[in-house]
């Protein structure tokens, strides 16, 4: 199958003062096209700082990302800003929404980034709150809407510029188990039926069974499951 990332020996560490902090060493990863895969690992194991290298938000300090026939490493600053807002969207715990901002007027937020009109833009916002199941809630603000309104509103901005992979940093962590199960349910069928590439960070093994397969990060090293051997 295509790959949507090549990860090959990947080291991060981080500076502070004159102490180097190694976070992982010569880390491989391959990210199929249409993978859902579930990232595992205490908390400092560097499950966030990986996402945030698969997002070009962070750069590793050795080795090489590709993303199908594209390197990361060594993009400018602006490149790797176009390419996120062409081909990511993140998910995150707290929602990270406007709250000044009507539902509809957050998830439109990537879009006005692109060259698309507004009644482009309005279109693609009203068919994205359809998706996730909030057609009636686009005027509502943050503040009017329960966590899960809220996650899915952040899932539609998510998704609403139509990139290939979604990056999801422990999207059901602040939820309800029922709450949370409604959430993987939509990402599950995001990536069933729209093939988007998932990549989540989670703690919770409920959530994580939704996915095709289990990362766990620990010690700068990786150990999968695959959901047949569950
Ligand atoms: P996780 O998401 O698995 O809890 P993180 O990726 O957030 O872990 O962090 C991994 C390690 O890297 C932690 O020890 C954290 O303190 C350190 N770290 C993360 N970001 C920075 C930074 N910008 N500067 C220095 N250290 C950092
Ligand atoms: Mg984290």
């Amino acid at each position: 199958m295509e790959h949507d990332f090549e990860l090959r020996d990947i080291t991060k560490s981080y500076t502070r003062g004159k102490e180097r902090l190694p976070i992982f060493t010569d880390l491989c990863l391959d990210v199929s096209n249409g993978d859902f895969i579930a990232l595992m690992g205490p908390s400092g194991s560097g499950k966030t700082t990986l996402l945030n290298m698969l997002g070009g938000i962070d750069r590793p300090s050795a080795g090489t990302i590709r993303f199908r026939d594209q390197r990361l490493d060594g993009c400018s600053e602006a490149q790797l800003t176009r390419w996120r807002a062409k081909n990511v969207g993140f998910v995150f715990q707290f929602y990270n929404l406007m709250p000044m901002l009507n539902a509809a007027q957050n998830v439109e937020l990537p879009l006005l980034l692109t060259r698309l009109d507004a009644r482009t833009r309005q279109r693609n916002v009203a068919t994205t709150l359809e998706i996730v199941g909030l057609a009636d809630r686009s005027l509502h603000y943050p503040r009017e809407l329960s966590g899960g309104q809220q996650q899915r509103v952040a899932i539609a901005r998510a998704m609403v510029a139509d990139p290939a992979v979604l990056l999801c940093d422990e999207p059901t962590g602040d939820l309800d188990r029922e709450t949370a199960d409604e959430i993987m349910t939509m990402l599950q069928m995001l990536n069933k039926e729209l093939g988007k590439t998932i990549i989540m960070v989670t703690h919770d093994a409920a959530a994580a069974r939704y996915a095709m397969r289990t990362l766990h990060l620990d010690k700068g090293r990786f150990f999968e499951r695959t959901l047949a051997d569950a």
